[in-house]
């Protein structure tokens, strides 16, 4: 079955007493087990619930995995990853990198004696030269953030395979719709479902999803001894809004690029990062990985001061001037002070985020709104 169809079928049988078409919420915190040391398949939810299953099952298949674990957000599924490892031990991670995977990173890993190189996964002496002994995990990103570099996915394995890494890929700016690590090669897929995958700013759940049982089995444990499963109203939000990912994300990419455009040619926008424009440089990359499709994140610099970048960030009225991304509402934010005002200003300067750079997320509104809207807000400055 085609990936359309799976979405709305895998993990959502009918109920069988009732004939209901959707799976019924199952809150039950605990279950009744058939007898002393007989263990059922559920016994409490922290370990495992029938709703988050069958979202589990859904996530799994459309990133062709095994097995997915479900978390109360991205970053509890994030964090989960690196309890995989301990004191002494080394992660490499992109530079352009989630403003809150840098502070887990660099201000919780660090308490455990985790070390961690932050390098420009595109250039692959860097990448060479971070490498130590000890280290164990390659963290990269589909499509950086907030820049929208494209690490070479196919590299990066062949690179974690040579030096026996895990590579863990946050697939969220992607989502399964348009890229697919798994079948490349990575070890771990993770996303902020909150995202895409819910797609419409309702539900706060991280996924990890993997192809290997053996993987699986480690993660879930620390998943279970730490509790950081989402809860099954989560979890069923998750899973309807799945069922229409892919067709959001197509016609949300259509726009995207068709506002890519726009912007490059206004006279107030001095730059625009977008992997559909063919300036970008990761645009045959992202052409190969992401299956002809550029996803709907962008960043842009405007002619004028960061007053006059604040003044285009307030002054929208479709685009809400919020974090986030990814959800039928298009949104507009500042990076360098809202999603990675974590990182120290050097860091920041050092990542190439200038306090100029503003971040869109289109939605799935109507292309023509969304260019009106935008041009009112340049025409402020
Ligand atoms: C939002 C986001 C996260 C963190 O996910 P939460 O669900 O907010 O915890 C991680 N990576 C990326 C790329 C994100 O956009």
């Amino acid at each position: 079955m085609k990936f359309r169809t799976r979405a709305i079928h895998v993990g959502n049988e009918p109920d069988p007493q009732t004939g209901a078409v959707v799976p019924p919420i199952y809150l039950a915190t605990t279950f009744i087990q058939p007898g002393v040391g007989e263990w059922g398949e559920f016994d409490y939810s922290r370990s495992g619930s029938p709703t988050r299953k069958n979202v589990e099952t859904t996530v799994a298949d459309l990133e062709s995995g095994s097995n997915a674990l479900l978390f109360a957000s991205g970053m509890a599924a994030t964090h989960c990853v690196t309890m995989l490892f301990k004191a002494g031990d080394h992660i490499i991670a992109t530079r352009d990198l989630y403003g809150g995977s840098y502070r887990l990173l660099h201000k919780i890993c660090d308490r455990s004696g985790i070390e961690v190189t932050l390098v420009d996964v595109t250039k692959p002496e860097e990448l060479a030269a971070a490498l130590r002994p000890q280290t164990k995990l390659l963290w990269i990103e589909t499509i950086g953030n907030p820049l929208m570099s494209i690490p070479n996915i196919r590299q990066c394995v062949a690179f974690a395979r040579e030096h026996k890494l895990l590579l863990g890929v946050d697939n969220t700016f992607a989502s399964p719709a348009l890229c697919r690590p798994l079948e490349m090669g990575a070890d771990i897929v993770m996303h902020s479902a909150t995202k895409y995958l819910g797609g419409h700013s309702d539900c706060l759940v991280g996924a990890l999803i993997t192809a290997d049982p053996e993987l699986h089995k480690r993660l879930y444990f620390v998943q279970n001894a730490c509790g950081s499963a989402c809860g099954p109203l989560e979890a069923y939000l998750l899973g309807r809004g799945i069922k229409t990912l892919e067709i959001r994300m197509r016609e949300q990419c259509r726009t995207a690029m068709q506002i890519a455009e726009h912007l490059s040619r206004h006279p107030k926008v001095t730059r625009v990062l977008y992997p559909g424009l063919k300036s970008h440089p990761g645009h045959d990359l992202a052409y190969e990985q992401l299956g002809g499709l550029f996803g709907t994140m962008m960043s842009f610099e405007v002619d004028g001061d960061t007053n006059a970048t604040k003044m285009v960030c307030k002054s929208t009225n479709l685009f809400g001037l919020a974090v986030s991304l990814g959800a039928v509402e298009s949104l507009i934010a500042h990076p360098a002070t809202m999603s990675h005002a974590s990182y120290a200003p050097e860091a920041r300067a050092a990542a190439g985020i200038s306090d100029r750079l503003i971040r869109l997320s289109v939605g799935l509104e109507d292309p023509e709104d969304l260019i009106a809207d935008l041009d009112q807000a340049l025409s402020q400055i």
